[in-house]
């Protein structure tokens, strides 16, 4: 039998809390409390609580996230931050936003985030932040950023938009940067219904300023202390994802439990299959494979009804936009390799083991694979 098996699939997630989700939104509408307000208010308290820091300041989405936590830190033309070669476009974008040149440092040829052995290389006298992404849902390499970071002084912001509860030593990614990004974007592990994003931080002067750069720089109504943004997280996306936020955990392990069935039954296939780094939980974001004939197999598992994704098809500097940005060691090669070779299998909460079983059986078709049973 033919399934069709979508990449992601929210719907299953959304049954479950639609009406507390509706009724939560509908007391924002009786509320008329917008923007702003005690709902947010709520959300962030209880976003910050579950990342394990003291605060966090909601925004308009996880771009706007980073744009704004490099503004907080001053960073403007004339500086570099540094990020990975292989994240979303977004990142690279907020570093452009914010007036500074992005530096693209490899990725680590036994993971997926940036390469920390290659990042001493990237510093210059103009570093004025290092963006590690935990890719996939997968946490970066913190210890070594951290450490490199110290030693230079250079403060380092967390892109967690894939990564939201995913644990790095038993500690909350997020917690581990003098900021943290994160994104809500609805197809992210904590998703609002449309867009949205928060910075998370431990220091409270930061978190000061990031509250009037999302607030058009206001300190008292019709003061303003400096060139601020119009950039606050929604308060009807606030209620959603207090909802929501509270299932986080549960579709979370839904997800590693799909991981796990794949990593058995793909066992036998010449894939390279996600490997998560004992220091890490790996929260999977995406299901992410590598095979050389990764084209083959995409097409062979589209006409079997199972949609899969490309995370990402280039590295960033293979954009037009950075197309001149500065890569370490020059080419990014292992980025630009894995962006020919990487797939995504479908991967959300609700992704069933009969599912998961038929994405394996016809992966192993397409490849001449045995299942593992
Ligand atoms: C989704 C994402 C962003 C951008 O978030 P938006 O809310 O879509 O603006 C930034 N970085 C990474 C790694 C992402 O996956």
């Amino acid at each position: 039998m033919l399934l069709n098996i979508p990449l992601v699939d929210l719907s299953a997630q959304h049954e479950s809390i639609r009406d507390e989700m509706i009724e939560a939104m509908a007391g924002v509408v009786d509320s008329s409390q917008f923007i702003l307000g005690d709902e947010l208010r709520s959300f962030e308290a209880e976003f910050a609580q579950y990342c394990q820091v003291p605060y966090c300041v909601g925004v308009g989405n996880g771009t706007e996230a980073l744009h704004l936590a490099l503004r907080a830190l001053g960073v403007g033309p004339g500086d570099e931050v540094i990020t990975a070669a292989n994240t979303f476009i977004a990142t690279a974008l907020a570093i452009a936003h914010s007036g500074a040149e992005a530096v693209l440092v490899d990725v680590d040829p036994d993971g997926y985030s940036m390469d920390a052995g290659l990042l001493e290389d990237a510093i210059t006298p103009r570093t004025k932040a290092i963006i590690p992404v935990h890719l996939y849902g997968h946490p970066a390499n913190m210890s070594d950023v951290l450490a490199i970071a110290d030693r230079h002084d250079i403060p380092v912001v967390e892109d967690a938009s894939q990564a939201h509860g995913a644990l790095y030593k038993g500690q909350r990614v997020g917690s581990f940067g003098r900021m943290a990004c994160f994104s809500f974007y609805p197809g992210k592990n904590l998703g609002a219904l449309g867009d949205g994003g928060a910075v998370v931080t431990g220091d409270i002067e930061l978190a000061e300023r990031l509250r009037l750069l999302r607030h058009f720089g206001q300190v008292g109504k019709n003061v303003h202390s400096g060139i601020g943004f119009n950039s606050r997280l929604d308060t009807l996306q606030a209620a959603a994802l207090r909802v929501k936020l509270r299932k986080l955990e549960e579709w979370n392990g839904l997800r590693r439990t799909a991981a796990g069935l794949y990593q058995n039954l793909l066992s036998e296939t010449d894939l390279v299959l996600p490997a998560e780094h004992p220091d890490c939980t790996h929260v999977y974001h995406l299901y992410v494979v590598q095979h050389e004939e990764r084209d083959r197999l995409n097409d062979a598992l589209a006409s079997a009804g199972v949609h899969c994704g490309i995370h990402y098809p280039t590295a960033l500097h293979e954009q037009e936009p950075f197309r001149h940005a500065r890569t370490v060691p020059h080419g990014a090669p292992v980025a630009v390799e894995r962006s020919r070779n990487m797939l995504s299998l479908p991967m959300f909460p609700g992704l069933d083991e009969e599912k998961v079983k038929y994405v394996a059986e016809q992966v192993c078709s397409a490849l001449g694979a045995t299942v593992v049973r």
